[in-house]
């Protein structure tokens, strides 16, 4: 294995192979003479694709520059206009820091241009930081992301399990990043993990390391080895679907949850205060004639929900605290987090069981 040989294939691998995404710049060669990386597209694209996947990504990537089209737009968006256009991404610490991060951004007049000043930004980690720095401004940055440590344990062949190895990973990623073009190395990385170096099954005949490989022909689809995963729990709660026949048709009762804590500041149905930590309460939120429609299923990071989905049809001027009634023609325009646009396809379309 020769690792100085590594940089030089990847990038002429990429200058020939670079996935077209819609936040991309092509390949610095290729661009010789255009307009550097815009710093608050590859921002916008690094944050969406935390713990998301590129094809999720892409739509929200796409409406998000058409209508905040520069940081200092996204800066002025009320932050409710902002979560509801986030609305099934998931992660939505993300968002409302996305807002905050914009807000900085454009009180400095621009975006920091080092790795130590981009940590700085709400919401930006190491793994951001070194992306942006590395894309956006050609900074020389390690950017490790899990198809990087993925390509590295197999490149150098690290045995040890994750998350142990990610020291040893990441020194290896040091030697193999090169001075220049660190931008094109690193989406180059992610390029090569993405298409060739898969978890499952790498195609290591048509990989343009193979040469530097130490994993190829030692089973690579073995590495990153993983420590076993912990189950995860699962809590049970409830959500409410409250009804009524408004002067415009049907309306639902929405909430806001509370700004800190999980979907926070997220439009919501009501519900018995479930968590990543308790079950809900049980408790109904009104008294009346409620029905049962089912219950939905989801998972959260650390823990799923198993949320019974109940139903009330309430006179058009019971009094249910602090919420709106909320056309249900026009739901979809809410920016309900997935559970509970789970839950409210389930209250209009499951059948009813009396309480
Ligand atoms: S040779 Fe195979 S295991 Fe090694 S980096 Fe290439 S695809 Fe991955």
């Amino acid at each position: 294995m020769n690792p100085s040989q590594i940089p030089g294939n990847l990038l002429a691998w990429y200058d020939a192979h670079a996935r077209a995404l819609p936040w991309r710049t092509p390949p610095a060669r290729e661009r010789a003479g255009e307009p550097a990386p815009d710093p608050y597209r590859v921002w916008l694209s690094e944050i969406m694709l935390q713990q998301t996947t590129v094809a999720a990504v892409k739509p929200y990537f796409e409406t998000f520059t058409a209508r905040w089209p520069d940081v200092g737009a996204l800066a002025a968006a009320p932050e409710e206009d902002v979560l509801a256009a986030w609305a099934g991404l998931g992660y939505y610490s993300r968002a409302r820091n996305l807002v905050k991060a914009a807000r900085v951004v454009a009180g400095m007049g621009g975006f920091p241009d080092t790795e130590e000043g981009l940590r700085e930004l709400p919401g930006v980690g190491a793994y951001t930081a070194a992306a942006i720095a590395a894309i956006a401004f050609g900074r020389r940055a390690v950017v490790v992301d899990a198809n990087v440590e993925r390509v590295v344990s197999r490149l150098f062949r690290i045995e040890q399990p994750l998350p142990g190895a990610r020291k040893a990973i990441r020194e290896a990623a040091e030697q193999i990043t090169p001075d220049r073009r660190a931008g094109d190395f690193a989406q180059g990385m992610m390029d090569l993990g993405s298409r060739i170096c898969t978890p499952r099954s790498p195609r290591c005949d048509d990989c343009p390391l193979a040469g530097d490989c130490m994993a190829r022909g030692h089973a690579p689809e073995r590495l990153p080895v993983k420590a076993p995963k912990k189950a995860k729990p699962v809590r049970q709660g409830r959500a409410f679907w409250i009804e009524r026949e408004g002067p415009q048709g049907r309306q639902v009762w929405l909430v806001q949850r509370a700004p800190s804590g999980m979907l926070g500041g997220m439009r919501a149905l009501p519900d018995d205060g479930w968590s990543a930590r308790a079950d809900g309460s049980g408790e109904l939120s009104l008294e009346g004639a409620w029905a049962e429609t089912g219950t939905v299923r989801h998972t959260f990071t650390h823990f799923t929900i198993e949320l019974a989905v109940l139903r009330i049809e309430t006179a058009p001027d019971a009094p249910l605290g602090d919420g709106e009634w909320w056309p249900v023609s026009h739901l979809d325009e809410a920016g309900l987090p997935t559970v509970f646009a789970k839950a409210a396809r389930l209250a209009q379309t499951a059948p009813e069981r009396l309480l």
